[in-house]
């Protein structure tokens, strides 16, 4: 059984990118806006601007606190749409409830959308426009198989989750890349039939260990984009959708939780970042 190292796997891509930065007369420049004080979130803000730092990505965080307006937060993204030295904007999600997450995310400027997630870039996307920003986690994703020598290529994929942030945008690119798709979501009825018939499966869905033996056969590729956060011991630790352990034993590779997709969904946003700037400088 082949472990997908995502950390291995996203350190191809960093210094990729690194040397792509280098040749770069600045430093792209990104934008991270945080509302709240949610520890996971915080916690991949963190990683984020840990990984830009070693690739040469100048990255401003603008927090706020929960209680944050959304007048005030459009104001914000307004502003820094209009500021010729951002590249790229992010707003981490969640959002706390009372903010409109897609009021919000549409008022990015699509160029600086390096996230994917406006209206108009996920448009874009469906219709094949390959200016286009991918979502990171679908495009991480996609690396992470073909860094690994999985082609998707005639093959057959499950994808299981169908949101706009995860779920769609995976199936879409894998498709893009030849392979036909099968989108399960919580309305899906006998999963385990669709998830066998698969050569890749993918799992996006948010339920610890819900993929289990069943779901699986032998010379599968899976990979589990799932995070959740649980309490062991008094210790943080972070669990996939798939049950690893017992899955890991029957099928050909399996991406591990953590240090599988979540790698690779940070050096895709920081690849975007480098794609919205050289899109305006023409690099
Ligand atoms: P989400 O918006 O909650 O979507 C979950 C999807 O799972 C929905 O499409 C839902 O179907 C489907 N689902 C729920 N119960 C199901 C069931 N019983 N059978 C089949 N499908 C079911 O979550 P998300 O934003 O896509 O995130 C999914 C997971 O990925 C989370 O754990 C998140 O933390 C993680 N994540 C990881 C990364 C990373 O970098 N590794 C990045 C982003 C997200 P319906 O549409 O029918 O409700």
């Amino acid at each position: 059984m082949k472990i997908l190292d995502g950390k291995k796997t996203a350190k191809i891509k960093e210094s990729e990118l690194l040397k792509r930065v280098k040749s770069f007369k600045k430093a792209p420049q990104l934008a991270i806006i945080l509302v709240g004080e949610r520890e996971d979130s915080k916690t991949y803000v963190k990683q984020k601007i840990k990984t830009a730092g070693r690739i040469g990505i100048q990255t401003h965080l603008f927090s706020f606190e929960e209680k944050m307006k959304q007048e005030g937060l459009i104001e914000v993204i307004k502003e820094l749409n209009s500021r010729k030295d951002i590249d790229g904007i992010i707003v981490q999600m969640p959002l706390p409830a009372h903010l409109n997450p897609r009021i919000t995310l549409d008022t990015i400027l699509s160029s600086k959308d390096v996230d994917g997630l406006t209206t108009l870039n996920q448009g874009k996307i469906l219709t094949g426009d390959t200016t286009a920003f991918i979502p990171a986690t679908a495009r991480g994703v996609i690396f992470l198989l073909t860094l690994n020598g999985v082609s998707l290529l005639g093959k057959k994929v499950t994808v299981v989750g169908r949101s706009l942030l995860v779920g769609r945008p995976t199936a879409l690119l894998a498709e893009r890349c030849g392979a036909t798709v099968i989108q399960c979501h919580s309305k899906t009825k006998k999963l385990e039939e669709l998830t066998k018939l698969a050569d890749i499966l993918i799992v996006a869905v948010g339920k610890p260990k819900f993929i289990t033996t069943k779901h699986v056969k032998k010379g599968q590729v899976v990979v589990d984009v799932g995070i959740t956060i649980q309490e062991k011991r008094g210790q943080r630790i972070l669990v996939g959708d798939v049950d690893f352990e017992k899955v890991s034993k029957i099928v050909k590779a399996i991406s591990p939780v953590p240090g599988g997709v979540g790698p690779m969904t940070v050096i895709s946003l920081l690849e975007n970042v480098c794609d919205a700037y050289g899109a305006t400088h023409n690099k």
